[in-house]
């Protein structure tokens, strides 16, 4: 193998690359990795590279003395990034004293939960769909957030307008231009319905590497911003009166032959039982998942019914699912044979979200669980559970929830539990502006 390392470092030097770096990924689906250069590749595959945990992004802080941790590659990922053809991108899971997986790598968290799916017979497929903003950054100064388009306020939203499209082109066209160099499949892009909001869609893949593919999207559409000189940013709420940011999970399960298992056939209701046992479980664990796949205190500005301005967010409240119902947490699309979790938005981090989503899905199918019936309505207004209404009560849910357990080891759910309560806690010390409007003067 050595050997084979060898000439693999020989080709991409001979191709131009100096650098190789082999990232893995902190709790905020950060990429972090130390670079090296080209002819040290053999070594950097070997898991030469050694870390220690503190930058994971606010975890595995507690412990000052940690056994350093090695970052090792996995070969599969190894792409030369378009951006910058100097540089070769690997991913690479933590392994702790080089020995087993790091209790508080989100790839390795992943991957316990795709090798419990496998015991079971099932591989499970992930697409997702980024949704994001892109804002001209001297408004930041301003303090007024700008979108890039060139008319401020498009009425009514700019969903789907190509003029919008097209006046965003120089941009799109760029991150466009990436993913199809990394092989992402692009099926289309869009002005979404903010001023300055977009989404691509790409094809899924199994669910590593579609996470993989979730970390590179978001590398990209930051150069791709910073070359339109742009401020690209997946935060989930910007402004009030602006849409939310989300990134729906669309989730299957394949047997071990890659046959699909959620839909027998075409037809609103042909899905299979075990598509609705899934349903059933990830409806269940909603609260807990939240934690996760809402991990910000802004994140539950985007879970709400109406925006400022009154208009319908068509991000999720109620813990429901319906078909081709885009105003339930769980909408079972007529086009494709995958769940869509609509909940999920762009902060989350892929692997940890995927991990219990999956888990949770798997525990349905284990306990034979019902989901009830699909709604037809408007679920924003009817009488169903609600999606926790702040970072606190997510975060409570997930310690809570007996899944919690079998998802992560209890030093993540320790450091999460406390970093995210932390988080909470600190915004909860903010007086707003809008508090003061609502209090100063009439009490
Ligand atoms: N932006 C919406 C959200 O916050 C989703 C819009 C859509 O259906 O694509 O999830
Ligand atoms: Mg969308
Ligand atoms: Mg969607």
């Amino acid at each position: 193998i050595a050997a084979e390392h060898g000439d693999l470092a020989r080709d991409l030097a001979a191709q131009g690359v100096k650098y190789a770096v082999a990232a893995w990924i902190d709790v905020l689906g950060r990429p972090k990795s130390k670079t090296v250069p080209i002819d040290h590749l053999p070594n950097l595959l070997a898991g030469s590279e050694r870390y220690t945990p503190r930058g994971m992004g606010g975890i595995g802080r507690m412990d000052p003395v940690e056994e350093e941790i090695a970052g090792i590659p996995d070969p599969a990922t190894l792409q030369v990034l378009p951006w910058d053809r100097r540089v070769a991108w690997m991913v690479a899971d933590m392994s702790w004293g080089g020995r087993e997986p790091y209790a508080l790598c989100p790839r390795s968290i992943l991957r316990r939960q795709v090798e419990a799916a496998a015991e079971t017979g099932y591989v499970c497929q992930l697409g997702v769909e980024p949704e994001f903003y892109a804002f001209r950054p001297e408004s930041l100064e301003a303090g007024r957030l700008v979108p890039m388009t060139l008319s401020e306020e498009i009425e009514p939203s700019p969903a789907y307008d190509v003029e919008a499209t097209l006046d965003s082109l120089p941009f799109l066209d760029r991150v466009c231009s990436y993913l199809d160099e990394l092989g992402f499949g692009v099926f289309s892009f869009d002005a979404e319905g903010g001023e300055g909001q977009y989404e691509f869609d790409f094809a899924h893949a199994p669910v590593i590497e579609a996470a993989d593919k979730v970390t590179l999207f978001r590398l990209a559409v930051r150069q791709a911003a910073k070359e339109s000189g742009l401020l690209a940013t997946f935060m989930p709420k910007p402004r009030a009166e602006l849409w939310g940011s989300g990134a729906h999970f669309n989730m299957s399960l394949e047997d071990m032959a890659g046959r699909n298992l959620f839909r027998a056939a075409q037809g609103r209701e042909n899905w299979s039982k075990e598509a609705y046992q899934f349903v059933a479980g990830v409806l269940h664990h909603a609260p807990a998942l939240s934690a996760l796949a809402n991990p910000t205190t802004n994140s539950y500005r985007r879970l709400v019914e109406r925006l400022a301005d009154g208009e319908i967010s068509w991000a999720p409240t109620k813990i429901s699912y319906g078909y081709n119902n885009r105003s339930c947490m769980i909408r079972l699309p007529a086009n494709r044979p995958a769940i869509e979790n609509r909940a999920v938005d762009s902060s989350a981090n892929t692997y940890l979200t995927a991990a219990y989503m999956l888990a949770a899905g798997l525990d349905g199918i284990r306990q034979g669980m019902d989901p009830g019936r699909a709604r037809d309505d408007l679920t924003y207004l009817a009488d169903v559970e609600r999606l926790p209404r702040t970072l606190l009560e997510a975060v409570e849910a997930f310690e809570n929830d007996p899944l919690t357990g079998e998802v992560f080891h209890e030093r993540f759910v320790r450091d999460y539990a406390e970093m995210k309560v932390a988080e909470w806690e600190r915004a909860h010390l903010e007086v707003t502006d809008h508090e003061r409007a609502a209090y100063l003067l009439n009490l």
